[in-house]
């Protein structure tokens, strides 16, 4: 029996349901999920009625496992393949930037048709950014499996379908951070610290922790921070202009709320870049200055999506990192969990305690 987290309708909670597969199609891949992590735009799924997508909804796209299966076509995994399941897999040639080459603002995320069903009453399931992998199998397209080393943990591994890749391609490629660079990143949570992980790894000179809790500036200063700022105790964005020597070159809002965007535009110095990395709520708008906010200071708003990454170089580039110690992904898994425990885990994100939590299927 293959089980999956079935969301059926606006204002129900998630249940673990049966689930049917129809057969793999050409240029498919069938995977039995083995981890699935609890990311919070689940949750932003669950919480905005459905986000745009047609009922019933299955949850999960930060999996990752073994290939059971290959349809007609496929060449680059194979049967026994451990893979991450990535949500962007640029279309290469259909949209306007992979035309030009530019697959990281590929606009156009390669998708199949969904094979999985509610067993109840057979209705095709939507899963979440093209992946549903809160459920024991799931088939998607072959650029979404990515071939990860066999060294590392799939526990780690399923990491990078999302919250770390986000984090760490925020630093890496969305806004890339150049050496020498001074960073400030306003949120410690899995993202925000995946942010600070891959701004070491381009070579930033100063990285300004922000947060409101103790124990997560703690961890961050481990994970690489050269400064943490306790936003609790008054005016955040004057102790990181003070501790920048007038301000950084890079800023990341990993927080949903807007004010960290905010925050962000006002840390920078002259020419420097905010950058958008947390999915914010609906409905809310920003109290910018133009001129003395953006204008004068030359400050450009960037957004990055899952951290603009390009899945099948940029996992195997993260997971090899993490394998060579450059990156600290181990740190990243602090809580494990069951398929069943997972609602739970979604409800306890509102007060998240420790990095990730990863569901064990
Ligand atoms: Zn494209
Ligand atoms: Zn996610």
């Amino acid at each position: 029996m293959t089980r999956g987290l079935v969301f059926g309708a606006a204002g129900e909670r998630p249940a673990v349901e049966e689930i049917t597969l129809e057969p793999v199609g050409a240029g498919e891949v069938q995977v039995r999920v083995e981890v699935c992590g609890v990311c919070h735009t689940d949750l932003h799924v669950v919480e905005t009625g459905g986000w745009g997508m047609r009922f019933p909804i299955l949850l999960g796209h930060e999996g990752a496992g073994v290939v059971e299966e290959v349809g007609e076509g496929v060449t680059g995994v194979a049967p026994g393949d451990r893979v991450v399941i990535a949500w962007r897999a640029p279309c290469g040639d259909s949209c306007r930037a992979c035309r030009r080459g530019d697959l990281r603002r590929c606009s156009n995320n390669l998708r199949v048709r969904s094979r999985m069903h509610r067993a109840a009453d057979d209705a095709r399931l939507s899963p979440v950014l093209r992946c549903g992998t809160f459920a024991d199998r799931v088939i998607v397209h072959e650029a979404c499996a990515v071939k990860i080393p066999d060294a590392l943990p799939l526990d780690q591994a399923c990491l990078l379908a999302c919250g770390f890749s986000t984090g760490a391609g925020a630093a890496l490629w969305a806004t890339p951070v150049h050496e020498g660079a001074a960073v400030a990143v306003i949120g410690c949570g899995g993202v925000g610290l995946a942010v600070v992980q891959g701004a070491r790894l381009a070579g930033a000179a100063a990285i300004v922790a922000v947060d409101v809790v103790p124990e997560k500036l703690a961890l961050a200063l481990e994970l690489g921070a050269t400064h943490a700022v306790d936003a609790s105790g008054g005016d955040s964005v004057a102790q990181v202009r003070e501790l920048t020597d007038g301000g950084v070159d890079f800023a990341f809002s990993a927080i949903t709320a807007p004010s960290g965007l905010l925050d962000a535009v006002r840390m920078c110095a002259y020419a420097g870049t905010a950058t958008l990395v947390g999915v914010p709520p609906p409905g809310r708008t920003l109290d910018l200055d133009p001129e003395l906010d953006l204008f004068h200071p030359k400050v450009a708003i960037a957004v990055t999506h899952g951290g603009d990454t390009i899945p099948q170089q940029d996992f195997p580039f993260l997971a090899q990192a993490a394998l060579d110690g450059r990156l600290d992904l181990a740190r990243f898994v602090t809580k494990t969990i069951s398929l069943d425990e997972v609602p739970d885990a979604l409800d306890a994100l509102h007060a998240p305690q420790g990095v990730r939590t990863v569901a064990k299927l």
